[in-house]
Order: structure tokens, then C-alpha cells, then sequence
């Protein structure tokens, strides 16, 4: 029996794997992450029983809790909302990877960590510095800094586009920004970037990480 869950998902992968073709990528070269936040773990399980591996997060408090239920399957967890610095270490000791490292203080806390965790820096592509992200200007700073934590791998970079700007040009935007950042990480060739509205054109531009909720999960139930 195939439900409107798998439909939807089987559906995503089929849209993310005709992207990649279209720009002369390997579809396999793309993680699609199913963000789960506000859903149940019983979604989490239906995903994981169609072969699904890798869930995005945002919350510590809901990401904790579902890592501990889950805590004997095989899967990976991506830690991708913004992140208070007093709850670093505490999402360190479940989250693979984290997506939203922006800012040295928080560097600062997983340097402690007692393993090694992925991370991406996310970009902040807004003007506003209250939004999650490391400013354009602060991005080589930090990246020093990660560099020289050994319990921090870096992978690359993320961004979410603005609201009300062309997702393609946000993208490139973060393109041409990495170009200075990968003279110091050169290594650091990954990129998260696409959500469900914007994935294709985040795929155009070479992401190598999509995080999507709502194409995938249908609506969010209503935030506690
Ligand atoms: C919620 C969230 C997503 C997924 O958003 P959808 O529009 O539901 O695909 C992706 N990235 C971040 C950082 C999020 O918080």
C-alpha cells in the first residue's frame, strides 16, 4: 500500500533526480534531507521503513527527544535551526551534522565536544543580523576559527533564501561568496542549500544538501 507519505516522497526524489540530470549532475552527488520538525516520530519511522536514512531538525528541545526514541536506528541527524550557544554541546551528542554554525561563541562551545561533528557555516543573505547566519563580512573569521577546532569537520556552506528575493539569485549570491571561502577551505566543497520551493533551482546551481519539510511531509501540525 502506498501512502500519500510515499507518494510524495518518492515524488521529491524523482524531482531532485531530474534537476540533477538537467544541470549534468549525478543525482546520487545530492542528500536529500526530509526535515520532520512539529511532525511525530511515527513519520520519522514510516520514512525510515522506505529506505530514508538522513532528518533535519530545528528545535533542540523536539530534536532530543525524537534522537532518543529513535536512538537504535541506523540514521542520520542533521541539526539545521539556529543553534543558542548554551545548547551546542547538548545537540552535539546526537546531531551528525550541523547546519547552522554562525558565529565564533558557538565554535567556541563545541570545541569541547567529545566527537567530531560535521558542520556547514550558514550565510545569513538578509540584512537583517537578527536572522540566523554569519554576515558576508564575518564569514572569513569564523571559517579561521573552525578550521583550528579539531572536533569540527567542515563541509561548506548553507544559506536559506530570502523571502521575497529570486531563489536563483540568492544562490548565486552565496556562489560568489564561496569563492573566497573555499582560498581557505578549499576542502569544504559541499553546499545545503534548497527547501521545498526553491530545491531545483538550488540544484542548478550545484547544492550538494537539500532540506525539505513540507513538499515531502505535507503541511507542519501546528507549533506546540
Ligand atoms: C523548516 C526548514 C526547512 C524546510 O522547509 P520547507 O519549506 O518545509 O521545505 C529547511 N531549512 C531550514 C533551515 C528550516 O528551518
Amino acid at each position: 500500500m502506498s501512502t500519500e507519505l510515499e507518494q510524495r516522497y518518492r515524488q521529491v526524489l524523482h524531482e531532485v533526480a531530474e534537476a540533477a540530470r538537467a544541470a549534468g549532475r549525478d543525482p546520487r552527488s545530492i542528500t536529500t534531507i526530509v526535515v520532520t520538525k512539529f511532525h511525530p516520530v511515527s513519520l520519522i519511522r514510516q520514512l525510515l521503513s522506505l529506505g530514508h536514512r538522513d532528518f533535519g531538525e530545528s528545535r533542540h528541545q523536539e530534536a532530543g527527544v525524537k534522537a532518543e526514541e529513535l536512538a537504535g536506528e541506523d540514521l542520520v541527524w542533521h541539526f539545521i535551526g539556529q543553534l543558542q550557544s548554551n545548547k551546542a554541546r547538548a545537540v552535539a551528542q546526537y546531531a551528525n551534522v550541523i547546519h547552522s554554525v554562525d558565529r565564533t561563541s558557538l565554535v567556541e562551545k563545541l570545541r569541547t565536544s567529545d566527537r567530531v561533528i560535521d558542520v556547514f557555516l550558514e550565510v545569513n543573505l538578509t540584512e537583517d543580523p537578527g536572522r540566523g547566519g554569519v554576515l558576508p563580512k564575518d564569514l572569513e573569521s569564523l571559517t579561521a576559527s573552525v578550521l583550528e577546532t579539531p572536533t569540527l569537520r567542515l563541509l561548506g556552506l548553507m544559506a536559506v533564501a530570502p523571502l521575497g528575493e529570486e531563489p536563483r539569485r540568492a544562490f548565486e549570491r552565496v556562489m560568489s561568496l564561496r569563492e573566497g571561502f573555499l582560498t581557505s577551505a578549499p576542502f569544504a566543497t559541499q553546499l545545503s542549500l534548497g527547501m521545498s520551493q526553491d530545491f531545483r533551482e538550488a540544484v542548478a546551481v550545484g547544492a550538494t544538501h537539500l532540506r525539505i519539510g513540507t513538499a515531502i511531509t505535507g503541511n507542519r501540525p501546528p507549533q506546540a
